[in-house]
């Protein structure tokens, strides 16, 4: 029997310390008992979800977070090798690790990739040192630069590095800088963000005293950086992505391509079987929750009352959850798969789901078309870099939403599932 492809995500909320602009569940200053707490509470979540995931064979795995390379190294493969256990991983299976460079040694680095990773994921965020500080960023450019050399040594032949645009003190030259730096680094793949200001954070907080780039200034970073990065063979796939042939990251397509995924750990999201759910940012319940013994079957509270303990633990996890309909599954298949460059094939879209495209958007579409937003080739449609740049706004004109929706905010972005 055909196993179904799987993508698997797990959530580590730790970092050395917070960066200024983000609002991803992690946080600092936890000592070694909890990350090791933390991750057995993965390993029993892992095995319970060892039985839905028999049908499936896992080709991709994102330990991703906050900052997954603070944990201890022992910890780190313990964790690894719970995924190997509890999983049927593809030998071939896509394998990365979010890195922190300050956070990583060529010791660490050759034990994780022993242990299975095959693809590292390290921001550097910026190679200009002033515009390091103001983002709070824990490494220098040096840090990176000595991590990345050490990562290739380890044996990484496959290495994202993340980098933003729009950040405090930065200019069209010092970004370039940056683009020049990095690219002559020949990573295989280069994620490239926009600052937003997310509520909550300390830039946030201090809005108004940020020295951040004019608007106009931000789209010309956007729109340049597309073509110096096409220029070096870099493939725009994604609003945010570039990838040498070949390197586009297998795990987060299957977010762009509505595939199945798991998620597990506090704040991690999924889709599986029809359903999309995710669990609550809250470590401390999430972790009483996996550690409640739950073989009893129930338990009596002080006041006598009984508790089921599969409930307990649903409810103490659990944050979202509901069955995708057939017609929001073409609304966020619309949605996610619009952000890649090779867009919506109107073929693909009535094998998929058994309607027409372009009678049910093909008028919509004619308007961003005709002004230089979107391009058809006769069967796809798909954003042109100025479409991208505006994507968010399109679209909630096309599919009648919320610009503001969680889809987009948390799952679009391959960030934090
Ligand atoms: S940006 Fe990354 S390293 Fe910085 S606080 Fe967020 S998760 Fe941690």
């Amino acid at each position: 029997m055909n196993k179904k492809s799987l993508g698997l995500y797990i959530h580590i909320p730790f970092c050395q310390a917070k960066c200024a602009y983000c609002d991803f569940y992690s946080m600092s200053g936890s000592g070694d008992e909890d990350m090791a707490r933390y991750v057995d509470a993965l390993l029993l979540q892992m095995e319970d979800y060892a039985g839905a995931v028999k049908p499936y064979t896992v080709d991709s795995v994102f330990i991703g977070g906050g900052t997954p390379t603070v944990l201890p190294v022992k910890c780190m493969t313990t964790l690894i090798d719970g995924i190997y256990r509890c999983f049927d991983v593809s030998k071939r299976a896509e394998f990365t690790l979010e890195a922190n460079p300050a956070t990583v040694s060529l010791h660490s680095l050759q034990k994780y990739r022993r242990a299975g990773v095959n693809r590292l994921s390290m921001g550097l965020q910026s190679a200009n040192e002033d515009e390091l500080r103001a983002l709070s960023r824990i490494h220098t450019k040096a840090n990176f630069e000595a991590s990345y050399m050490a990562a290739r040594k380890a044996g990484f032949e496959n290495i994202n590095v993340d980098i933003m645009y729009g950040i405090p003190l930065q200019t069209a030259e010092s970004f370039n800088r940056t683009l020049d730096y990095l690219t002559a680094l020949e990573p295989e793949h280069i994620s490239m963000y926009g600052l937003r200001i997310e509520e909550g954070t300390p830039f946030a907080l201090s809005r108004d005293t940020l020295i951040l780039p004019d608007e106009d200034t931000e789209a010309d970073m956007y729109f340049d950086a597309i073509r110096y990065l096409n220029a070096k063979g870099f493939r725009h796939y994604e609003i945010s992505n570039f990838a040498r042939p070949g390197c586009e990251c297998r795990h987060n397509l299957k977010y762009w391509n509505c595939d199945e995924y798991l998620g597990l750990g506090c704040a991690a999201h999924s889709y599986f079987g029809g359903m999309r759910f995710s669990f609550k940012r809250n470590m401390g319940m999430y972790i009483d929750a996996m550690e409640a013994d739950i073989t009893g079957g129930g338990m009596l509270t002080d006041d006598g009352t009984s508790i089921d303990y599969e409930q307990f633990r649903a409810a103490a996890l659990v944050d979202e959850l509901y069955e995708v309909a057939p017609s929001e599954r073409v609304g966020e298949y619309i949605m996610l798969r619009l952000r890649l460059t090779d867009g919506i094939s109107s073929e693909q879209f009535r094998q998929r789901f058994g309607l027409n495209f372009d009678a049910l958007y093909g008028r919509k579409l004619k308007l961003y078309i005709d002004n230089g937003f979107m391009t058809f080739d006769g069967d796809s449609y798909a954003f042109t870099p100025k479409g991208m740049y505006v994507s968010n706004y399109i679209l909630s004109n096309i599919l009648d939403f919320d610009e503001n929706s969680h889809i987009i905010g948390t799952i679009a972005d391959g960030s934090e599932q």
